[in-house]
């Protein structure tokens, strides 16, 4: 008997998540194809900065390669986008204007990045950063040109501008905010790492707007120009403002979709037969841009793809990391302290550690480090779990792993101690 049809559109990190835990649960239930628009085997998209910064190879980032596709059956095609979905009959038609059929269909097409609508964003030279081509084209320029602009300070846009400084060029980063991260770290955090990434020579313009993009007379950009009037000199331009979910496919298909494709808790739309994961799903009103709510989305997909229906995806707390090498900044969940909250503060100038913990009724809610970033995962495992810290308030400060494992073991045993002990 034929095997019913999985098509997977978008062969991205949750896409193919969600395959490899459907394989670990049911290898044989579905005849599999993915379809990807980029031209590459599933990668980790998340490397690229590291590929950027010159400290990894497109092909280390390779998370499965044609091989693995092969030996599990599963077809793959690459650089080709599909365009349809006729809910109606169950099929799907590619660019090609190729049809195929599908039983159940996964929707994992991700994000687009946002660009700015001002004069000049058609310039040669303006890129976003989302993908191996943006990174092979500002990597082009690097090694061509002086002047480099990242609009967005915010994570992308610093690894972007790290990555490109290490390149050799001079890079400027403007930021419409007042500090580096807004949405992760309080003034404090984003100061100190504004300080530590001018010393690598990176410059900032913050609290500025960009309103134009100028060519310079080859044609290509040339210059940044802001509300204040400056212009900076800019051979390359680099948009990091912004994602927003990839739903056209879905909208134009009429699934629900409001800031990503509308899924339940078992990440499936509203039709039935067809799922959604990643970044271009919204479960429960919030759309995820980090790859660990991802991947916990794909294990809850896969669960119910495989026919087993037993797990739920509830929401995910958040937490970032900047992957600057010789720069830690960790944050997750609600970092700035609001009425009904108390913060817990420790600061070294010396040493340059910060840590501030946000506390609402006994329950941490939120914490945004600098310096030392080690008790982050165990900060985002007890915002997680809810755990009343009255216990660990003395304690749960200290940069000792060690001291602070011992200490919390005594009063509350169903405390997590922190991971790296
Ligand atoms: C430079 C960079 C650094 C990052 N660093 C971090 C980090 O440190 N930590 C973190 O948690 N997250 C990070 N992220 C975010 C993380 O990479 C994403 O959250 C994750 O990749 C999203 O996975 P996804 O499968 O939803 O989307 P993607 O990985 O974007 O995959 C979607 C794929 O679908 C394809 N596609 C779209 N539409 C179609 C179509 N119609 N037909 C066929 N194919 C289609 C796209 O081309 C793409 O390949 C980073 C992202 C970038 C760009």
């Amino acid at each position: 008997m034929s095997r019913p049809k999985l098509v997977v559109v978008g062969n991205g990190m949750a896409g193919v998540r969600t395959l490899e835990e459907l394989l670990k649960r049911a290898p044989e239930r579905y005849a599999i194809t993915v379809f990807g628009s980029e031209p590459h085997p599933n990668y980790n998209r998340i490397l690229l900065s590291p590929v950027l910064a010159g400290e990894r190879t497109l092909e280390d980032i390779v998370l499965n390669d044609f091989a693995w596709y092969q030996d599990h059956a599963i077809e793959l095609r690459t650089g080709c986008r599909v365009d349809a979905i006729d809910r109606s009959r169950r099929i799907i038609r590619d660019a090609t204007g190729a049809t195929m059929h599908y039983d159940r269909l996964l929707l994992a097409t991700g994000s687009l990045p946002i660009m700015l609508p001002i004069p000049g964003r058609e310039l040669e030279g303006v890129l976003a950063y989302r993908d191996i081509a943006d990174t092979q084209a500002m990597l082009e320029a690097s090694s061509r040109y002086r002047h480099a602009v990242v609009i967005g300070g915010g994570l992308l846009g610093l690894e972007a501008a790290c990555g490109l400084t290490l390149r050799g060029m001079q890079v400027t980063v403007v930021h419409l905010a007042g500090w580096l991260m807004e949405r992760q770290l309080d003034e404090t955090a984003g100061t100190l790492l504004r300080q530590s990434l001018e010393e690598r020579g990176l410059a900032f313009r913050l609290a500025a707007k960009t309103t134009a993009l100028e060519p310079a007379q080859s044609g290509r950009v040339g210059a940044v120009r802001l509300a204040s009037g400056e212009a900076i000199a800019a051979d390359l331009v680099v948009m990091a403002i912004g994602i927003r979910p990839n739903t056209a496919l879905a909208e134009a298909a009429g699934l629900p979709c409001r800031q990503g494709v509308v899924v339940d808790d078992t990440l499936q739309t509203y039709d039935p037969r067809i799922y959604a994961v990643g970044e271009c799903a919204n479960h429960r009103g919030q759309a995820y841009g980090l790859v660990a709510p991802l991947f916990e989305q794909a294990r809850v997909c896969a669960d119910h793809l495989a026919g087993l229906g037993r797990l739920h995806y509830r929401g995910s707390v958040l937490a970032t990391k900047l992957k600057v090498t010789g720069i830690d900044v960790f944050s997750a969940g609600h970092f700035q302290a609001d009425p009904g909250t108390e913060e817990i503060l420790f600061s070294d100038d010396e040493t340059e550690i910060y840590r501030k913990l946000v506390v609402r009724e006994d329950k941490l809610i939120g914490a945004c480090l600098y310096g030392d970033t080690d008790l982050g995962p165990w900060y985002q495992e007890l915002i997680r779990l809810g755990v009343d810290i009255s216990a660990l308030r003395d304690v749960m400060m200290f940069d000792d792993p060690g001291q602070t494992s011992k200490a919390v073991a005594a009063p509350q045993s169903a405390v997590p101690a922190p991971a790296s002990t």
